[in-house]
């Protein structure tokens, strides 16, 4: 019987994902390592090996000399166990978490499988309020969160303030930079680990790192952070695991090791510029065009473009996506390339 070769998934009309097209240097480590699993380091040791070389460059990429961390299957996992750490290091039967409430679903994951309760607060301007997520903060908070990059806007919240909230209660601070770490080194947001006083990062590989997937990551500023998910493994040669998951991707791993070995720091600045560029573009086409659009702050546009035409849009094959607002919400990934843009754009003009 003939195999047949199922086809690659094709980016050219996808402006709706924060995943993109892996560098080929990422897509080539991935391959080698497939059959590996960092989940059981004694074992597959040489991928144990390229995870503490991702851990290290993701400390680099977010200015956190010494990191402590590991590649995780997503953001969705590094939040949970942010969370998971705060809760396991308080000292409260009824812990609570301050996030704005533009943070992404996973917190609320998060609160439902580690029982804390999620306290959302409403951001001013796209932001976060530190007034407001100080409001909610008392002796019972053991994490509050900022985004450094949302989901919906590509927006980053005031993070040294938010640091101070968080640290005013001793609760331990969350970024999650899963989507805008790795722009963030570029942008105006000069802020790192080490100035804004940031106990645990969430940073993605597999997003804007240009790993392939599954390649989130973890970072906390000292090991005893991480040793509050310590689990003893009485069967493997190692005697503790931290992460979530058992068997994890190795492929991930060293598809993200090689993806920044590849591109930091230039390979990424030039794509922040680029990326910046297009979507500056988009908004000045789409504003040009009468719609109300949220000035990109990281490669992010948002157009209030109605619900129909949008869904037009994704009759012609566009994968496009809107915001809760209903806003149409382009991401300028890596695979956006100007010329992709403007084929968008004539399609707009075409309703
Ligand atoms: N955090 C932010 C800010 C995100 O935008 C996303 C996904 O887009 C996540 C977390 C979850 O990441 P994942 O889908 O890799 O679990």
């Amino acid at each position: 019987m003939q195999r047949v070769e199922p086809a690659p998934q094709d980016f050219d009309r996808v402006l709706s994902s924060m995943c993109t097209e892996p560098h080929p240097m990422a897509r080539q480590a991935a391959e080698r390592f497939l059959a590996t699993n960092p989940g059981d380091p004694a074992t597959y040791q040489e991928v144990a090996d390229l995870e503490r070389e991702a851990v290290e460059m993701l400390g680099t990429v977010t200015g956190l000399p010494d990191p402590a961390g590991y590649v995780t299957s997503g953001g969705t996992e590094a939040n949970i166990q942010a969370v998971r750490i705060a809760r396991n290091r308080a000292d409260t039967d009824d812990p609570n978490v301050v996030v704005p409430t533009h943070g992404h679903f996973s917190f609320w994951k998060a609160a439902d499988v580690l029982g804390v309760e999620l306290r959302t607060a409403p951001p001013s301007d796209y932001r976060a309020d530190p007034d407001v997520m100080a409001e909610l903060v008392d002796a019972d908070t053991v994490l509050v969160a900022g985004v450094a990059g949302t989901t919906e806007y590509g927006y980053v919240d005031p993070i040294p303030e938010l640091a101070e909230v968080a640290h005013s209660v001793d609760a331990l601070f969350h970024v999650d930079a899963a989507w805008g770490g790795f722009y963030l080194p570029f942008s105006d947001h000069r802020w790192h680990f080490g100035h804004a006083a940031v106990d645990t990062m969430t940073i993605d590989p597999h997003k804007v790192g240009q790993a392939a997937v599954p390649a989130g990551g973890l970072l906390a500023r000292s090991p005893e952070l991480l040793d509050e998910l310590a689990i003893d493994t009485p069967y493997l040669e190692s005697t503790k695991q931290v992460t979530l998951t058992g068997t994890r991707s190795g492929a991930g791993v060293a598809s993200a090791v090689a993806a920044m070995e590849a591109l930091w720091p230039e390979g990424y600045r030039e794509q922040y510029h680029r990326s910046m560029d297009n979507a500056e573009w988009l908004a000045a086409e789409l504003r040009e065009r009468g719609y109300d659009v949220v000035e990109p702050e990281l490669p992010l546009v948002a157009a209030d473009v109605s619900v129909a035409l949008v869904e037009e849009l994704r009759e012609r094959g566009w994968r496009v996506a809107k915001t809760e607002a209903g806003e149409l919400r382009v991401v300028c990934m890596p695979h956006v390339t100007r010329s992709m843009l403007r084929s968008f754009v004539a399609d707009l003009d075409w309703y």
